[in-house]
Parts: C-alpha cells; structure tokens; sequence
C-alpha cells in the first residue's frame, strides 16, 4: 500500500531569478501557513478591507473598486477584458511580446473586434502610431503591457492614457510585472483598468490578481446590457463580496489572501519609493557586471525594466547547458527566450525580495563559470568587480 504514496513535498532551495515565480520572504510564507478561517469570518471580512487598503496604496488610487482576484495574473487580464468588453465592441491591443499576445486573445474570446498593433520584440510604442489607431478605430478599450516580462521591454503609459481619453477609449494596462518594482501611478497617469500578479515583484506565491478600475471603467461596467461573460470573473458579484452585502459569490482562497497581505504589508514598509530605488539599483549593477563579461542586453536603450534583464547568449553559447549548470551547481533559475527569442536570449529577474546585490553578485560569479565551461574567455572576476562598483558609488 504504502509504496503507492509519494514522498512529502520537500521542494529544493532555489534562487527565483527568472520572469517569477520570484523569491518568497519567509514571513510571506508563514502568513500563507496561519490556520484557515471561514471566507465570511469577521477575522477574514477584516482582512480584506486591509487588503484592499494597501492595493489602492500600491496602486496609488483612489478606486473604490481595487481588490485580489482569486487566480494568477492572466485572471487579473480575463478580469480586466472579460468586464470590459461585451460582443462586438472594438478593441485596440498593442503587441510588442508574448503577453500582449495573450491580451489580443483574451480580448476575441470575449467577443471583441480585435485590431492589433505590433512591434518587433524588445521595441515599444510611439504614442503617435496610437494616436492614429484611436482615430481610426475609435475602440472603446486600448490594451497594453506596462512591462513585457517576455522581452524585458518597458512601455510608458501616460501619454498614451491622455490620448486614449481624448478619444474617449478607456485604457486597460497589464502591470503584472512592474507593480511593487517600479512606478505605477494609476489615479495620476488616469488608468482605467489594471491588473496584475503576486509573483513577481510584490513577492508573494503565485494565486492572486490584484486589479483596480476607474470609475470610468465602472460606468462602463454599469452600461453594459449583456451579462459578462465569465461568471467567476463578473465584478458585479465580486464586488459584493468584497465591498457591498458580502454576499457569498466563491469561497476565496483565504490563506493566499493573508500572504498578499503580508506581501504589501512588507512593500509598504519598506516605501514604494525605495522599493523602485533598490530595484533600479540592482538592475544597473546587474548591467554592468553582464557587458564587463563580454555579455549585451537585448532591446533599446532608455526602454529597459529593472526588474527583467534580457541579456543576449553569445554566439557558440548552449543556451540549456548554461542554465542547467546554474540551477544543478547554484541553485539559481534565470528564464529562457520565448518566441523569436527562443535559445537567444537569457531573462534574468531581479523582482521584489530577489532584487538584491547577493543575488546580483552571486548570479555574476556563478555565470562566469558556466561561459568558461563552455569556453569562452572571460576576464576573471570582471563581473563581480564591474557590479561591485556600481554599488559603490551609491
Ligand atoms: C506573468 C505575467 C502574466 C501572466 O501571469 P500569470 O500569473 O502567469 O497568469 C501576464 N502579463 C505579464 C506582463 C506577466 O509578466
């Protein structure tokens, strides 16, 4: 009988330094290990009102309407599309990664008459080919990806917000990737719909979907005279449970609501400010360790996330062989390429707790090993050195 049952979990210890899952502070964890209690408890109803409280601090809103949707962050973007469009309604997605990609999908699935913008891998958008988009399509939503995690590529989003208003479209933005890593100002730049994720840089296990709507966004939502059409996802019950007669809608994944709430307790505390400082920090020592390797990063200069380092393979450079070694010797994850990047480019993360110069310092170190076995020259210690410097100055 007993050779049926599996050994009990007893994952290995890892350094999460790919497109996340990201590491996980060990107070996050324990908080997800505090005894369950009923999801309309007074404890857990408490919980939630504190939850949404420091979702709207992250997100610098006021929204009333900013709470966890219970599923990962491609839940936050069904949320986001899913309530915002109904059949036959125009929709501008800007694709520029895998993510957009996937938004231009979610976004048809729900009926929408899809028109997508596209820029090669690792290149943004000019807010002037949206301007001419929204003239020509007059779409009642444009999507697009704050931070492509696939391609490391930062998208600035508030001119292209302005615009979209003037032109009366509402503007849904992925911001799964750069909430709690860099700025995102949601009541300033005047974003309508947000979502994100707890894995990446807000440092909490994969299972919730932040997301925020505008009261814009709300009156949309309160027009629409078709029912939405995923039932799980439709604000109007899951606002109630959240805010109005805490109706019972779907019994929320209580213990991954007490982690996203130490996970912002432990972000708030630190300072947003400080947060994007130390992120931007690592970013750049992490930068200059990689090019005195001999190393590039893909994508424009000026465009780049802190928290998502795509840097090239050299040339003779097995992709899967150096990334084996660094997670079989050092215990480190870094992401592969996706798509046209596939075996091209390395994603190194540097998101939330895993942003830090040991990670930095550890990861640089460990990598000039994997390019000498594969022999190619590196100057000793160039990387460590190089990074160390950066750290220095500040
Ligand atoms: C990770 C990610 C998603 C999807 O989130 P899941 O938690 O994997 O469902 C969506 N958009 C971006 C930009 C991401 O980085």
């Amino acid at each position: 009988m007993s050779a049926s049952i599996p050994p009990a979990i007893c994952p290995p210890r890892r350094i999460l330094m790919g497109p996340g899952p990201s590491d996980i502070p060990a107070r996050v964890l324990a908080a997800l290990g505090a005894p369950t209690v009923g999801h309309l408890d007074p404890y857990f109803l408490k919980v939630m009102d504190e939850l949404q409280a420091m979702l709207r601090q992250v997100f610098r809103t006021q929204n009333s309407l900013t709470l966890a949707v219970s599923g990962t962050g491609s839940a936050g973007m069904e949320t986001v599309v899913d309530n915002l469009i109904e059949p036959g309604d125009r929709m501008v997605v800007c694709v520029n990664g895998v993510f957009g990609g996937r938004m231009a999908d979610v976004a048809r699935r729900a009926g929408a008459e899809v028109t997508v913008l596209e820029r090669p891998y690792g290149e943004v958008f000019d807010p002037a080919v949206i301007e001419t988009a929204l003239k020509s399509h007059q779409p009642k939503v444009l999507g697009i990806v704050n931070a492509e995690t696939s391609t490391g590529a930062h998208q600035s989003v508030e001119e292209i917000a302005k615009l979209c208003h003037q032109h009366s479209a509402l503007i849904a933005v992925d911001c799964v990737t750069s909430l709690g890593g860099m700025p995102v100002e949601v009541d300033a730049w005047g974003l309508d719909a947000v979502y994100s994720g707890t894995q990446k840089c807000l440092s909490c296990p994969p299972g919730l979907a932040p997301v925020t709507f505008s009261s814009r966004a709300v009156e949309a939502l309160d027009r629409r005279t078709k029912k939405v059409q995923s039932w799980y996802l439709d604000m109007q019950m899951v606002k109630d449970y959240w805010g109005g007669s805490r109706a019972y809608h779907h019994t929320a994944p209580i213990n991954m609501n007490f982690a996203l709430h130490e996970a912002l307790r432990q972000v708030l505390e630190e300072g947003l400010e400080a947060r994007f400082a130390r992120h931007q920090q690592n970013h750049l020592a992490l930068k200059a360790g990689a090019e005195a390797m001999g190393l590039s990063y893909a994508g424009v200069d000026g465009h780049r996330l802190p928290m998502l380092n795509a840097i090239q393979i050299p040339d003779g450079l097995d992709d899967v062989i150096a990334r084996k070694q660094l997670l079989n010797d050092y215990g480190i994850e870094i992401g592969g390429g996706l798509g046209p990047w596939k075996g091209k480019v390395w994603r190194v993360g540097l998101m939330g707790t895993a942003s830090s110069a040991a990670n930095v310092l550890l990861f640089l170190a460990a990598l000039e090993n994997c390019l000498i076995s594969q022999g190619k020259q590196v100057p000793a210690g160039a990387g460590v050195a190089a990074a160390n410097a950066v750290y220095r100055q500040n």
